[in-house]
């Protein structure tokens, strides 16, 4: 170990003890709401149950009375969500708000979207030490609920340090558990992967099964942006449902998509992947977010990073479709293409599309700002409808994808009002109770007396995402109000300036019988 890995190590042993000392006494302080009174709504409880109209009553942060006619008692506050539909809010099971929600405690993005219990953490990156994680947002007081996963990577890191791209040992597994163990003691959910990134990539499924096997002990769960998401996707699921079966662990598969043309049109494949693992007895669900579209570094389109490489460049445009779905939105040089997809670029210039790119990269580098649309809409459309498939945006605070700001109302206006491929309340149901099982999460998720009052209330014939890829950040639109834990946060459309948020540790609950 070399000494800024040890300087390292001691910090975090360091963080780790402190942890252990305040460990179960950090809860946040958050003043007491004074009571709301949401009249008028329909209710989509989150269970899947159809709309009923009935009022909705908190008192401090919990539902306490659902009825008809429930009358306003004195001081309390009343909303009038006539027209509207009252809904939990929703629990975004895949997001990578972790990266500066200590400075954005508002979380704009996601409070607009209706968004009241984030699980960030994931793809492998997490913050370590989860107890100074929580610790900071104990006394900052973000506007919403965070849980957080513990990151295969980043602990995988913290063992290995730059020499990580073998197997790792057995001792340093062991190492490697001793962590996932003490942020799953910190409140940590789960266990995420990144195993198309460094340093996840070299970890052998063994290493996975080991620390997987840490968080099964406290009813935690394994999500895995998986190996590989392109044409030998299948595999990738494969190793990510086996680790499940291996670790006795429920499986949440990120970001689920078929990005790339090889694997078009193999839905019903995918998806009866899911349900011969569920019906072996593995736990598995997937996330999902909304647009047909990933996006990165015009780069990525190439396996190597050999940019010269005429042969390359036409590989890498022929698996996502072609140039016409290669859309430039960050090029330095010329702001003008930007908008501009490579199949436009290149007819307006005269050349062809692999000539084209070589230019702009000749002029910019390869770090050209693209959005690439790879998957396709009936695939997608099939994943959706899908029990087994949750919502997660996999989203980021100020995010350069649309997804960011847009995921939640996007599916409740594209392909629930427009596309009708779902009843409105299972819809929600997969933002909401069904996230809650999956994450542990027993007392959200559900509009029940008793649950905590997190809530949204929005205009099911109005509600729409408005971001876009030129403009990621445009607010949504139809989804007046947000409620954190009996707190208005998004009142009429306005941010509040309450900040009732907390750092919710994992709780000693699980919706799964144990196997
Ligand atoms: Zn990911």
């Amino acid at each position: 170990m070399n000494s800024l890995r040890s300087l390292v190590w001691v910090m975090l042993l360091g963080a780790i003890t402190m942890g252990l000392l305040v460990a179960g006494s950090a809860q946040s302080v958050t003043p007491p709401a004074a009571g709301l009174l949401i009249r008028g709504g329909d209710i989509v409880d989150g269970t899947g149950a159809p709309a009923r109209r009935a009022d909705v009553r908190t008192s401090g942060d919990a539902i306490v009375e659902i009825g008809a006619d429930l009358q306003p008692k004195e001081g309390e506050r009343v909303i009038d969500a006539t027209g509207k539909v009252v809904a939990p809010g929703f629990i975004d099971i895949h997001t990578h708000v972790d990266r500066g929600i200590e400075e954005h405690l508002e979380a704009e993005d996601q409070v607009r979207q209706g968004i009241t219990t984030v699980v960030p953490g994931q793809c492998g990156g997490s913050l370590l030490p989860v107890s100074e994680f929580f610790g900071t947002l104990d006394r900052r007081h973000p506007a919403i609920n965070v849980m957080t996963m513990v990151g295969h990577g980043t602990v995988r890191e913290l063992v290995m340090g730059g020499d990580y791209k073998r197997p790792a040992t057995a001792g340093e597994i062991e190492l490697m558990k001793g962590l996932v163990d003490r942020a799953m003691q910190d409140g940590a959910v789960g266990l995420s992967s990144g195993l198309e990134y460094d340093p996840g990539f070299f970890a052998k499924p063994e290493e996975l099964v080991a620390l997987a096997s840490v968080v099964a002990k406290y009813g935690g769960f394994y999500a895995s942006h998986v190996r590989n998401e392109t044409d030998t996707v299948f595999d990738a699921w494969r190793e990510a449902i086996d680790v499940g079966r291996k670790a006795h662990v429920p499986v949440e598969i990120s970001h689920f998509k078929l990005a790339s043309k090889p694997v078009w049109g193999r839905a019903a494949e995918a998806v009866k992947l899911l349900e011969d693992a569920k019906r072996e007895g593995i736990q598995v669900m997937a996330d999902w977010y909304p647009y047909q579209y990933w996006a990165s570094s015009i780069y990525v389109l190439l396996n190597t990073r050999n940019f010269d490489s005429r042969k390359e460049w036409e590989v890498g445009l022929d698996v996502v479709g072609g140039p016409q779905n290669v859309l430039v939105t960050r090029y330095l040089p010329d702001k003008s293409l930007n908008g501009k997809t490579i199949a436009q670029i290149a007819e307006m210039q005269g050349k062809d599309a692999v000539t084209t790119i070589m230019d702009m990269i000749r002029a910019a580098g390869p770090g050209i700002g693209i959005m690439c649309t790879s998957m396709d809409e009936s695939d997608m459309a099939r994943f959706f409808v899908h029990p087994q498939i949750l919502i997660g945006s996999d989203g980021s605070l100020g995010g350069s994808h649309p997804r960011s700001a847009g995921a939640f109302p996007r599916v409740l206006a594209r392909y629930v009002r427009e596309k009708k491929l779902l009843p409105l309340p299972e819809a929600i149901a997969k933002m909401t109770s069904r996230t809650a099982a999956q994450v542990g999460l027993p007392d959200r998720g559900v509009v029940a007396v008793g649950k905590k009052a997190d809530l949204v209330v929005f205009d099911p014939a109005t509600v729409a995402d408005r971001s876009t890829p030129l403009e990621p950040g445009l607010a949504p639109v139809g989804l007046p109000y947000v409620i954190v834990n009996g707190q208005v946060v998004l009142d009429d459309g306005k941010m509040t300036d309450a900040r009732p948020g907390r750092a919710i540790r994992r709780q000693d609950w699980t919706p799964y019988p144990a196997r």
